[in-house]
């Protein structure tokens, strides 16, 4: 298949993207990027155009969660534009794709290119824009928020007590760059077994930070092998399993953004 060339006559970059939406978590291993993927295919779903861009230089997670016939972004070389690759209609790019070594990169340095390959790549026509951050509240992702205007934040958290302290954090630099946090997922909050449900990293931290920060959605997720296997299979949950309860509960957060 061919990459997707721009609409010709139109300025290309993000100037046809409607809404930019974040999805941010201030520690790893927490499913943001989980979160992020199966959020960007549900807003397909839901009829919109959708794209996704993985913004982890060091550990890029898209490649690994959905699998597209192109696996290398052509640049063209007198524009230096990038082309997203594309699965299941949602345009895609990630550094996973950009066949360039960049684990040993210094911050403004990664900074810099992510901003480069934000605002070259020809998004086309897009309602919305999913932006998978790295986790953390630092340069990278000051510079993101400089870069882009976000219409909504989305904060990935477990129910862990030391995740909220950062999760916190995560919320203020928002706050502080005035966009606003539209929902609070709280991933990995129980699991159910014969009919019972467990809390195995404990209880309250989603309603706490729902509480302490008046942010208008709560909503969690189970423990979900499932979930897992379908991002480990290449192919997002709500892609394999549109009817399952956990599609649902992406929908909420899909009208939630
Ligand atoms: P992050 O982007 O925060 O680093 P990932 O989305 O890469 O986290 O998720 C880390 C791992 O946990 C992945 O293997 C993913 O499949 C798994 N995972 C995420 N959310 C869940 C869940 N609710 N239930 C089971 N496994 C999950």
């Amino acid at each position: 298949p061919k990459p997707l060339l721009p609409q010709s006559g139109r300025p290309g970059g993000l100037s046809n993207v409607r809404h930019v939406i974040a999805v941010s978590s201030c520690k790893g291993g927490v499913g943001k990027s989980t979160v992020a993927v199966n959020l960007a295919y549900t807003l397909a779903q839901m009829g919109a155009k959708v794209g996704i861009f993985d913004a982890d230089v060091y550990g890029p997670s898209l490649p690994l969660m959905v699998d597209p016939e192109v696996k290398v972004l052509e640049m063209d070389p007198a524009t230096k534009a990038i082309y997203p690759t594309e699965y299941e209609g949602v345009k895609l790019v990630s550094f996973g794709w950009a066949g360039q070594g960049s684990a040993i990169m210094r911050g403004p340095m990664v900074s810099g290119l992510i901003q480069q390959m934000l605002t070259t790549a020809e998004w086309g026509d897009l309602d919305y824009l999913v932006v998978d951050f790295p986790p953390g509240t630092g340069d990278i992702q000051l510079t993101l928020c400089q870069t882009v205007a976000f219409s909504a934040a989305v904060i990935v958290t477990t129910p862990q007590k030391l995740a909220f302290i950062d999760v916190a954090k995560g919320i203020r630099m928002f706050a502080r760059l005035v966009v606003p946090c539209v929902a609070v997922v709280e991933n990995m909050s129980y699991f159910e077994a014969e009919g019972k449900r467990f809390h195995p990293f404990g209880q309250g931290s989603g309603e706490r930070i729902q509480r302490d920060f008046g942010l208008p959605n709560l909503i969690r997720f189970p423990i979900l092998p499932d979930l897992s296997a379908a991002g480990d299979g290449g192919k997002p949950l709500v892609v394999s399993s549109p009817a399952s309860p956990t599609s649902a509960a992406f929908m909420e957060l899909g009208a939630a953004v």
